[in-house]
């Protein structure tokens, strides 16, 4: 594991905690992990003023904090019941916790949430962070949590039968099932989400493109033309449906009008009504949307569904049997 992974999964363990962590108490790896969490944000570390510290002799007892003389004021010390009074460092009375304005602003940004969209507190350590493609999507300490109040996520479902999608962190132990039932897309925050060093990006853009009835982008969203809806505008995958653009459809339908027989790109982008002769061009990821599952997905759709040769210059459709049935579309080539 990197050690982004390392100090995300760290991070992960931090928000699933609902009070601060004592710095002191955590284990060398993990602390060692830190100063690059703090750097970017991630966590915040801060001073814990309590009236009780672990023994920093022990660390098995609790002591009273005790001032330690008049000469310099922020002098304490721990007085232990097994070891008597034992000075206290300030650094050891440090607690770190997940900033969660930092993380709540980082996974919106990777979901692509409309920055209009407000964030609500639902409960306590559950937020509703916006929508994804009218989806509501719910950040919760832990699964058990959201678990115990089935009646808030009931409450998020609309009539639509869209599912709300759900980010926790992953639990501790391996889970003998699925945590929620099929209404609920559940993102785990270890698994679903990549963190850099600066910011996160999301990794499961197919579960996010579920289908869903009375979307504008087509009139009837089930696999028509083989795993294309009746528009072409939407892909069917194993793990979801992909929402491609109005050029990225174009070029589907047009190849699709092929029926797996390769083509010139040329006369596939002419038919297709756009510029150029590499079909590959509007399915390019830029640059500043990399990561990003709505560009992401259909690039990946194109990867697996179109044959390219390179040498020829022509496209085809990785045809598959059962899709023969289908009419073409289009009239026939010209001779
Ligand atoms: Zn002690």
């Amino acid at each position: 594991m990197t050690g982004d992974a390392q100090a995300w999964n760290f991070a992960c363990t931090l928000f699933n905690r609902t009070t601060p962590t004592l710095i002191a108490t955590l284990p060398c790896a993990p602390r060692a992990l830190l100063s690059a969490l703090v750097e970017a944000h991630v966590v915040a570390v801060r001073p814990y003023n309590n009236a009780y510290v672990l023994c920093p002799e022990c660390h098995q007892q609790h002591g009273l904090v005790v001032d330690l003389g008049v000469a310099d004021r922020r002098a304490i010390g721990c007085d232990c019941p097994d070891c008597g009074i034992v000075t206290v460092t300030p650094d050891y009375r440090l607690t770190v916790e997940i900033d969660i304005k930092w993380l709540v602003a980082q996974l919106r940004l990777a979901l692509d949430v409309s920055s209009d969209e407000a964030v609500v507190e639902l409960a306590e350590g559950i937020w509703r962070i916006g929508t994804v493609l009218r989806q509501p999507v719910v950040l919760g300490r832990s699964v058990r949590q959201l678990q115990g109040r089935p009646a808030l996520l009931a409450q998020l479902h609309d009539g639509a039968g869209r599912p709300v999608i759900v980010i926790t962190p992953q639990p501790p132990l391996p889970l003998q099932a699925e945590p929620f039932d099929d209404r609920v897309v559940w993102l785990p925050l270890q698994r679903s989400f990549v963190f850099d060093g600066k910011r996160l990006s999301c990794i499961e853009p197919a579960v996010l493109r579920r289908p869903r009835g009375g979307d504008d982008a087509t009139t009837d969203p089930r696999p028509v033309h083989g795993p294309f809806s009746e528009d072409f505008r939407w892909v069917y995958r194993p793990h979801g449906a992909v929402l491609l653009s109005p050029a990225q459809a174009a070029v589907m339908e047009v190849l699709w009008s092929f029926k797996g027989v390769p083509q010139r790109g040329e006369l596939i982008m002419a038919r297709a009504g756009l510029k150029g002769s590499k079909p590959a061009v509007v399915f390019k990821v830029k640059r500043e949307n990399k990561d990003k599952a709505q560009y992401e997905g259909p690039k990946q759709v194109y990867a697996a569904l179109v044959v390219v040769n390179a040498r020829d210059g022509t496209y085809a459709l990785r045809w598959e049997e059962d899709w023969g049935e289908t009419p073409p579309l289009l009239r026939p080539l010209m001779p």
